[in-house]
């Protein structure tokens, strides 16, 4: 089987300031690093390094083509990922001395994705594949749509946390991830807790609680408690938890050895200073200590 991620394609432009600027202030700054990211790339990466087909539906500019030779260099297909005349998305991330940060989203060609562009590519995907959603491309809805339609289990991850975002694709989902501000922001809009939603299986992931798996269809709820781990960046670790369960689904494991493995995968990401560059493979998740 494989997965089929309409997703976000970002370059992460970190500069190293000595204070974050002001309103009207020209600042150097000492360093830049470009990292690739964007929530749809960081799951795409951890699926495939997770072991899955990972098709990655999405757009970048001609200033990326960069992003996509180290999609595929991490075993993504990228087939489906479209150059279009509209710069690549980005992030403009200031970083102070103390570590505090302001960033600039640009969200370029990954709201420019057309729905012939997504219909060519999932007319390729076979019934029972998992198709995942983020909301950090245009065509969610379509794509969640068309999903249903072609018998693929429709996945969303509520992030960044939008209310009409969510509450538009729901009725086409199968499966929904949500963090835990992300799962009371969604109980406000829809009043409906996560074990009440209309999607037959949630999780809501804890950060270092670990994480909480709802089937609406039994009722049954199962927590996970997370690895100990000193955490040193927790960014991406929703993205890469996220793409390692799918991929666990993907490959027929039971949904608790998915999550299980998944949370391995997330722990030693915490560990690591990145993104999409640091996700941990199989390898990683298999041999290391927790
Ligand atoms: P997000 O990054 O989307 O906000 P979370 O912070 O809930 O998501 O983290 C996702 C998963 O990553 C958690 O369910 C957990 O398995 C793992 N995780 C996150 N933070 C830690 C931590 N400090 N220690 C161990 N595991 C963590």
């Amino acid at each position: 089987m494989a997965i089929w991620n309409l997703g976000s394609i970002n370059a992460d432009m970190v500069y190293a300031v000595p204070h974050l600027p002001g309103p009207g202030e020209t600042l150097a700054a000492q360093e830049l690093s470009q990292f690739l990211g964007g929530k749809g790339a960081n799951m795409s990466v951890a699926g495939a390094r997770a072991g899955s087909h990972v098709h990655h539906i999405g757009a970048v500019g001609a200033d990326g083509h960069w992003a996509v030779e180290r999609l595929t260099e991490y075993g993504v297909d990228t087939r489906h990922i479209a150059e279009l005349s509209v710069p690549t998305g980005h992030a403009i991330i200031a970083v102070d001395a103390a570590g505090e940060n302001q960033i600039l989203l640009y969200p370029g060609a990954n709201q420019a994705i057309s729905t012939d562009q997504l219909g060519q590519a999932l007319s390729q995907a076979e019934t029972g594949d998992i198709l995942i959603l983020q909301n950090e491309t245009n065509c969610q809805v379509e794509a969640a749509k068309l999903g249903r339609e072609l018998g693929l289990k429709v996945c969303y991850a509520a992030a960044p946390f939008d209310a009409d975002a969510v509450q538009s694709v729901l009725p086409y989902l199968d499966f929904l991830i949500v963090n835990e501000v992300e799962a009371t922001q969604l109980e406000i809009a829809s009043g409906l807790p996560a074990a009440k939603l209309p999607v037959a299986q949630v999780i809501v992931t804890l950060g270092a609680e670990g994480a909480r798996f709802f089937d609406t269809n039994t009722d049954e709820a199962q927590d996970f408690p997370a690895f100990q781990v000193d955490a040193v960046d927790t960014t991406g670790a929703g993205d890469t938890f996220t793409g390692y369960v799918l991929a666990g689904m993907d490959r027929g494991m039971p949904m608790a050895q998915a999550i299980s493995q998944a949370m391995r995968a997330a722990a030693i990401m915490v560990t690591r200073r990145g993104t999409a560059d640091v996700i941990p493979d199989l390898k990683d998740v298999r041999e290391t200590k927790l």
